[in-house]
């Protein structure tokens, strides 16, 4: 087993990694900004080590300082958590070539999937569904691209091969608009991301986001954990998710995760990973896959039982995962809200100090989350302050639980957009379930126009 781990990261998935480090009798090195001493995952790690001040940029995105942390506090291996450094294939290759296990795929495999017309074309040849597109970058041809436009049919995504995080995208609905917005598109992602290739994909109208969760342990054995919907997003940002995915049927998902199965061992993925998919009218359709532990992991975590921190330490540890296929069954019904420090109307960010923190609790409630009272919120990283979760036999049950521990959950002294979950978790479409990922935009569109109305 591992011996010891330095926690690259910060806020509740900081304290996630830790508590599976402990729990396997694995040492940690919490790393941290000069405005985060405060956090508690410092409080509880064997060591801790201050990488710079607040700006991310100096501190967690900082390659060397975390590397020499590594170094000095004789650890073994990194654990990159989501965001920051966990997806740059660059800091993972440092890592390994400075003697140190990188907890997550190897670095070329995290450059594949960064780039996403090679991404897509790796998928494609492994026999993954995808968006009908282009298969390639586009040239300068403009006759060449409206001929590939037309291939495909309006309308279609202009998206940037270097693309992320919802931006460098461009709808077009007619071909009176495509070489323009092409080119667009183009100097726009040469400015945001230094590389201008560009592809085409139709562009799915009402499609909801199904993802699949995937094990593998690099030594040809993989698994997936089924699915999850997280279909309830705010500007490409997912609000609220779940699994497994309402309407889904187990051939369906026997199917689809079998699929990834395969492509797993055919590019020797190794660790946790997702294969995000759009679908719209009973198909999947590829379009990126994440390389690294998931924010919405826990929901599958309850539906499976599967502690998914664990287990990516236990391959990077080199072990051989232990769970078969037949062993992953799925019991019940889980849901996740995200708790941001924000304003439930206007979403603007809401840092400041937490004067009174009351978790919610009971049959089925998980809560994750680094905060206490006495806290402050830094302004410096994202708005995110922790996860209620919750698991009940069915997903009427599982609702319901979460209605509760919303009402019960205090967060005092800032802003949080907990009267935003139970508006969801109380509306009549989310109850349905399978709404799409234009679903929760267009509620909010419409009771803004209400209220307007009424005052
Ligand atoms: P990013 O890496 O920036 O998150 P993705 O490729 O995952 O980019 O796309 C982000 C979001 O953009 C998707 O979740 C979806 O809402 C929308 N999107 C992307 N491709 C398409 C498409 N072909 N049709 C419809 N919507 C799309």
């Amino acid at each position: 087993m591992l011996d010891k781990v330095v926690i690259a990261n910060r806020g509740e998935i900081a304290l996630r990694i830790l508590r599976a480090c402990h729990a396997l009798g694995i040492r940690t090195v919490a790393v941290h900004s000069t405005v985060d001493r405060n956090l508690k995952h410092v409080a509880m790690a064997d060591e801790s080590v201050c990488i710079g001040p607040a700006p991310s940029s100096e501190s967690y995105l900082n390659m060397a300082s975390i590397i020499a942390a590594a170094e000095v506090t004789d650890a073994q291996a990194i654990h990159p958590g989501y965001g920051f450094l966990s997806e740059n294939a660059d800091f993972a290759e440092r890592v390994e070539q400075s003697g140190f296990v990188f907890i997550g795929p190897r670095a070329e495999t995290i450059r594949l999937m960064g780039d996403k017309v090679e991404a897509i074309r790796a998928m494609k040849d492994a026999g993954v569904p995808c968006v009908p597109g282009s298969g390639g970058p586009l040239g300068d041809d403009n006759a060449a691209n409206i001929k590939i436009a037309r291939e495909i049919g309006y309308p279609i995504i202009v998206k940037a091969a270097g693309g992320g995080g919802g931006r460098g995208m461009r709808v077009v609905h007619t071909e009176a608009h495509l070489n323009a917005a092409i080119q667009t598109t183009k100097s726009e992602a040469k400015a945001a991301f230094g590389n201008d290739m560009v592809y085409m994909e139709k562009f799915l109208e009402n499609p909801r986001h199904v993802e699949i969760q995937v094990l593998a342990d690099g030594q040809g054995n993989a698994i997936h954990l089924g699915e999850r919907d997280c279909s309830m997003q705010r500007r490409h940002q997912k609000v609220v998710e779940e699994a497994p995915a309402p309407g889904i049927t187990p051939e369906q998902r026997a199917e689809i995760g079998k699929v990834c199965v395969e492509a797993c061992i055919r590019i020797g993925y190794r660790g946790a990973g997702t294969f995000e998919f759009l679908y719209e009218n009973g198909r999947f359709y590829f379009i990126e896959m994440n390389t690294r532990i998931q924010v919405e992991h826990p929901v599958t975590e309850l539906v499976t039982g599967i502690d998914l921190v664990r287990e990516q330490l236990m391959i990077a540890a080199g072990r051989k995962l232990s769970i078969k296929q037949e062993d992953v069954v799925l019991e019940g019904h889980a849901i996740e809200c995200r708790i941001n420090a924000e304003d439930p109307e206007t979403f603007m960010p809401c840092p400041g100090p937490i004067n009174h923190f009351h978790a919610p609790g009971g049959p089925g409630v998980r809560v994750d989350s680094h905060i206490y009272e006495g806290y402050r919120v830094p302004p410096n990283y994202d708005s995110m302050i922790g996860k209620l979760i919750v698991h009940g036999p069915d997903r009427e049950t599982a609702i319901a639980r979460m209605r509760v521990a919303l009402s019960e959950m205090v967060v005092d002294g800032i802003k949080t957009n907990i009267p935003l979950q139970q508006r969801i978790l109380s509306d009549a479409g989310f109850q349905q379930g399978g709404m799409n990922i234009h679903y929760l935009e267009k509620r909010l569109k419409e009771q803004k126009e209400k209220t307007i109305a009424i005052v």
